[in-house]
């Protein structure tokens, strides 16, 4: 495994490879890996013979007020995970290299970026678009794979690819959970002893409305105001960011809900704040 701080060289033994008739996927990630990056990098490794990660904890997708500054990092034990799992090329470059000074084009997905996680977190969505645009620019991977965790984000990348016409598939995969169901995350790293005794409830309030969902229940507004009722009930002290039923596919929102609507949430324990969704088909 090769891993590579420079952008010019990553993107000159990319393009090698490509000539040489190599199938390169890339899996973006900002480290910390656990078994939820894995999955995703095992998975891309069987779907190509050349295998790119590229490790960059992005400083233009996170606020002011957000953890930037202490985003749990391991280069070590990421680089030796990787090498164990196949990676042939670990990419980590640095902010001054992606970001130059002077660095003034941005791409934002405007219909999918404003709502949901994008109205807690303003600019996210533009900095994760245009962070992995520059990425497949540099790597010109023929796949791109992304966490279904993240599942806003996936939508807003394939919307990016098709709106720019971009030669890439963006497969999305499975979420990971730990054995009591809490989604994995670097951020979990951060949950306090009690938050974390606590946070299954994120995925057992999913797992809740979509057995309601299954017993004949579709009024989304009825299955939200459930939703947020178990939250309140069982995760008190959490900060519900919010609790929405949207269409799996468009994001948008209607009053039913049906086989291909989506639960998704986000809260905070104490200082973290954790995402999940569940498919309600
Ligand atoms: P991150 O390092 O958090 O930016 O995540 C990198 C990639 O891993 C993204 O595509 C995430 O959606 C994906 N990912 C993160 N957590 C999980 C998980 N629990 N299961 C599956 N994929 C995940």
């Amino acid at each position: 495994m090769e891993i590579v701080s420079s952008s010019d060289i990553a993107e000159k033994l990319c393009r090698q490879a490509r000539q040489s008739k190599q199938i390169i996927s890339l899996v973006p990630t900002m480290g910390f890996f656990h078994a939820g990056h894995m999955s995703l990098i095992r998975w891309a490794k069987e779907q190509s013979t050349m295998l790119v990660v590229s490790l960059f904890v992005n400083p233009a997708q996170f606020g002011p007020d957000e953890d930037f500054d202490r985003y749990p990092q391991d280069l070590e034990r990421d680089a030796r995970l990787a090498e164990e799992a196949g990676v042939d090329l670990l990419f980590t470059p640095e902010a001054r290299d992606i970001y130059p000074a002077g660095f003034s084009t941005w791409v934002e997905v405007e219909s999918f970026s404003h709502f949901l996680c994008g109205s807690k977190r303003p600019g996210h969505f533009r900095g994760v678009s245009t962070i992995v645009c520059k990425l497949l620019n540099l790597i010109r991977p023929h796949m791109a794979v992304f966490g279904q965790k993240d599942w806003q984000q996936w939508i807003i990348i394939r919307k990016m690819v098709r709106d720019l016409n971009m030669e890439v598939d963006v497969p999305g995969r499975p979420t990971v959970r730990e054995a009591d169901g809490l989604a994995m995350s670097s951020r979990n790293a951060y949950l306090s002893g009690e938050d974390r005794n606590s946070a299954p409830h994120v995925y057992q309030g999913l797992l809740h409305v979509r057995e309601l969902f299954h017993s004949g229940q579709t009024k989304i507004e009825v299955l939200e105001n459930l939703l947020l009722k178990y939250y309140r009930d069982n995760l008190p002290q959490a900060e519900v960011d919010y609790v929405r039923i949207v269409d799996a596919q468009t994001l948008g929102t209607s009053r039913q809900a049906g086989p291909g609507s989506l639960a998704a949430v986000a809260l905070k324990l104490g200082e973290t704040r954790l995402i999940d969704n569940i498919l309600l088909e």
